[in-house]
């Protein structure tokens, strides 16, 4: 068909990986055992590719919560709240997310996605500006686009750059609005947000949106997220999340302190223009987000994995992000190795994900894992053996015991 032939060349790529038997954004598991473990293709593999933070999705709270939910309000809303009505467990899911990033208001999205898409076309108009990280996530770079804000980049973590952007904008007229996220989905790094807190404090008519997608459940005394950990929350004019990461489920919120958040509800089309969450999804969602605050245990766990699985792929030789996160990435030289590497270790019963650019910073190919409280010190110790065989195997790293240059 000619509409396709502009995916011409993308397609062919793809038609070859489908040919080898091993494409990596075509993944269809047979079943899922655990937060841990998958059939594929009649062979039981580790998962180390999923977002599953905490591990919560086999909870047996949650999912009673779920079940006793559906069972009681049904599988649907069937309409998006401004038409069809709120249910109780939306509001209550948003009064306890208020409650629990200590903020006055709160907005439940069906995505996190959508959160964003949501949030930032309705807080920048056409007469204010977007200033957003480089290497911000799909969803903020769509979001500036649904909105009509002049968007401004700035380069990635670099709070220097942040300002000589608003500095530059000093005069012009309109707010400005910050867009950064905690930890970052494909290398794992975080934010340096005191410095970008502090570049923020010293202009005016100029907030801060901070997406704690992966850094919910995960960094912070209470799991917060990043602005906790770095102690800068009260600087954070607008937290946006996911629930489909730590908390295991799926949906969007925005938390905020702003008088006249309300009125969001009847301007932000990606919240109106779409059906509300499912009572299940946001039955479950309520529990795991009470086991976030309850459990901080799964919290020191993540980190204990991710810290095992990070040092033992460095030590090995591989190239990882800038710091251990649960997302550990690792470089590889190129798309082709990528997938070479991946299909080596499903093979051996290993998940991981490919991630390529336009979704990649500077152009990396990059071998990504992410780990789950779930995971056991042992599943880890596996993950980071199979690392070693096919990373040796295909001499991406030093042979064993061979001395490294540096
Ligand atoms: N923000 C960031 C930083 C993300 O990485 C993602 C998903 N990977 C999202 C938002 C979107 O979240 P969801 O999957 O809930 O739509």
């Amino acid at each position: 068909m000619s509409l396709f032939t502009k995916f011409a060349s993308l397609a062919a790529q793809y038609r070859q990986l489908e040919e080898a038997g091993a494409n990596p954004f075509n993944v269809s598991f047979d079943s899922v055992l655990s937060p841990t473990e998958a059939v594929l293709k009649g062979q039981k593999v580790l998962l180390l590719g999923t977002n599953n933070y905490l591990g919560l999705t086999y909870d047996p709270a949650v999912i009673a919560k779920a079940v006793k939910a559906t069972e009681l309000y049904g599988t649907g809303t069937t309409g998006s709240r401004i038409a069809n009505g709120s249910y109780a467990g939306h509001k209550e899911l948003e009064q306890a997310l208020a409650a629990y990033f200590n903020r006055k208001h709160g907005m439940v999205f069906s995505t996190g996605y959508q959160a964003n898409l949501g949030m930032l076309s309705a807080l920048a108009g056409k007469d204010d500006h977007l200033i957003l990280d480089a290497d911000s996530h799909a969803s903020i770079y769509d979001g500036a686009r649904l909105g009509y804000a002049q968007v401004t980049r700035f380069r990635h973590n670099s709070p220097e750059d942040l300002d000589n952007r608003l500095r530059r904008l000093k005069d012009v007229p309109g707010d400005k609005v910050i867009v950064v996220e905690g930890i970052y989905s494909m290398l794992g790094d975080t934010a340096p947000l005191k410095e970008f807190a502090a570049v923020k404090r010293s202009y005016p008519d100029t907030y801060l949106v901070v997406d704690e997608a992966h850094s919910m459940g995960v960094l912070g005394e209470n799991g917060r997220g990043l602005a906790e950990a770095a102690g800068v929350e009260a600087d954070v004019d607008f937290v946006v999340g996911t629930f489909s990461k730590s908390l295991g489920g799926v949906g969007g919120f925005c938390v905020s302190d702003a008088e006249g958040f309300d009125i969001l509800r009847v301007v932000t089309r990606p919240y109106m223009f779409t059906a509300s969450l499912p009572p299940g999804v946001i039955a479950a969602t309520l529990e795991a987000l009470h086991q976030l605050q309850t459990r901080p245990v799964l919290r020191r766990q993540l980190t204990e994995n991710a810290n095992r699985l990070y040092n033992g792929l460095a030590a090995l030789g591989f190239t990882v992000g800038p710091e251990p996160s649960p997302v550990v990435s690792t470089v590889m030289p190129s798309p082709e190795a990528a997938f070479a590497f991946w299909a080596r270790l499903l093979h051996g019963g290993l998940y991981t994900n490919v991630s390529l650019p336009p979704a990649t910073p500077k152009g990396l190919a990059l071998l990504r894992s992410s780990v789950s409280a779930a995971h056991t010190p042992a599943q880890i110790d596996h993950a980071i053996e199979m690392f070693a065989e096919a990373g040796r195997e295909m001499g991406l790293i030093p042979a064993a015991g061979a001395k490294s240059q540096d």
